[in-house]
């Protein structure tokens, strides 16, 4: 028996070593990770550039505590951060996960609107479904209430709008109005709440696991933006999933060109050899938030010196091996293949994304988009087939969280051709 209670379905193998796109259990089977873990190891496992980056640096020091010592590792990732964000936010707090950047993201929202003397404002407006972490800060600020739910008495809720799932409300996401139709939802939403009120709204620009890959319709990033600027809203990306170059491009919103105040990012930044996030925000918030007492927030292992060096070699490696376009050109490959799949099954409803953030829809029947009875389990059963044949992909129920089963299909943005 384990004495570990993470949730695991069915049986899963010991995990013996990973290597580029593949991983080896300890039953003797090879495993292509097709989804990078939980969308983490970008740039594949056991990368050598990367080991021996960590093997530098834990040869120095380990461990600095932030406020005691600044360390070169920690200073020359922030600038290169820095340097891949849109004009203004050059500003860096790193964190060492996804929940801790967005929930360190509302913080410093909430306290900039303080020092700013607009302290009646503290709702942050999220989309539903979406997941922004389990925190019970991020979990306020997650649409998805299978997650949600236990933890509603011991937390502020915070109001949500529809993700823009314009495949299943039967729009056409290439047509401006339909962007329109679900932004217009946003300034609704905030009218109804009371602008002064509102302190920000938090977006993954291309959906995670819980709307499966969802890229939002045209004209609809855009709005957005001009919505958040004429209220006096800060629009903070939680790009957890979608920053580092996934995507096809370094953070998401590239696809649309529109800038946020405040950035989250976590998942591939560490690409999966050590936990790893950041909080990227405008240097007139940060120097508000400081004038005002500081930023009264912060996590033990923040910024250690052992985890900004594995970045800096993570963002090394995407840059030496043009990862980034590898990613755009080997998704495009990969969702014309998928898609393809959805002449032979019709049960395969819908499938989306962008670069390598691909997923596909399980569906009763393709015109309704009914999702499959969960009596069926084929949601089950489809991870357990390809995991028997040594694939891994990732899965969730979305809709209600009983049904609405989607795959999300993300390798490593090393994969090659053949191995799509
Ligand atoms: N935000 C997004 C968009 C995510 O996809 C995730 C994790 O899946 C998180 C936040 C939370 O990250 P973590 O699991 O590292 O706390």
């Amino acid at each position: 028996m384990s004495h570990l209670f993470y949730q695991t379905s069915s049986f899963r193998p010991f995990l013996e070593r990973g290597e580029g796109v593949y991983m080896y259990g300890q039953d003797g089977k090879r495993y292509l990770d097709g989804s990078s873990g939980a969308m983490v190891s970008n740039i594949g496992h056991s990368n050598p550039a990367v080991l021996a980056a960590m093997r530098a640096q834990m040869e120095k020091s380990t461990f600095g505590y932030r406020l005691h010592f600044q360390t070169e590792a920690s200073e020359t990732l922030a600038a290169r951060t820095a340097a891949l964000c849109p004009p203004g936010l050059d500003r860096v707090f790193f964190v060492s996960g996804g929940s801790e950047a967005t929930e360190s993201t509302i913080k410093l929202a909430r306290q900039y609107k303080i020092a700013i003397g607009q302290g009646s404002r503290w709702k942050v407006i999220s989309r539903m479904p979406s997941y922004h972490g389990s925190t019970l800060g991020a979990l306020a600020i997650t649409g998805y209430d299978p997650l949600t739910g236990p933890f509603r008495p011991m937390m502020r809720e915070m109001p949500k709008i529809p993700a823009p799932r314009a495949y299943l409300d039967g729009m056409n996401p290439d047509d401006p109005a339909t962007g329109l139709h679900y932004a217009d939802m946003l300034e609704a939403k905030i009218l109804e709440e009371g602008p002064e009120t509102v302190l920000a709204f938090i977006v993954e620009p291309i959906g995670g696991a819980s709307t499966g890959a969802l890229v939002p319709p045209a004209g609809y990033m855009q709005r957005i933006r001009e919505i958040c600027t004429a209220y006096d809203i800060l629009l903070i990306h939680d790009e957890v999933m979608t920053g580092g170059g996934r995507t096809g491009k370094f953070w998401g919103a590239d696809h649309w060109g529109t800038a946020p105040d405040i950035i989250a990012i976590s998942k591939g930044f560490g690409g999966g050899y050590v936990p790893l996030g950041a909080m990227i925000a405008r240097s007139d918030m940060v120097d508000a938030v400081m004038a005002d007492g500081g930023f009264q927030h912060g996590h033990t292992y923040a910024g250690n010196p052992l985890a900004c060096a594995a970045g800096l070699a993570v963002l090394d490696e995407i840059d030496r091996h043009g990862l980034i376009d590898n990613a755009a050109r080997m998704g495009a490959l990969l969702k014309s293949r998928l898609t393809g799949l959805m002449n032979r099954y019709p049960f395969i409803g819908d499938v989306r994304g962008q670069g390598l953030l691909l997923a596909f829809e399980l569906v009763a029947d393709r015109a309704t988009m009914e999702p499959l009875p969960p009596a069926m389990k084929a949601f089950q059963r489809l991870v357990d087939i390809a995991y028997d044949m040594g694939l891994i992909i990732y899965s969730r129920r979305t809709r209600g969280g009983t049904s609405g089963d989607h795959f999300l299909v993300c390798p490593p943005m090393i994969v090659t051709e053949d191995q799509i």
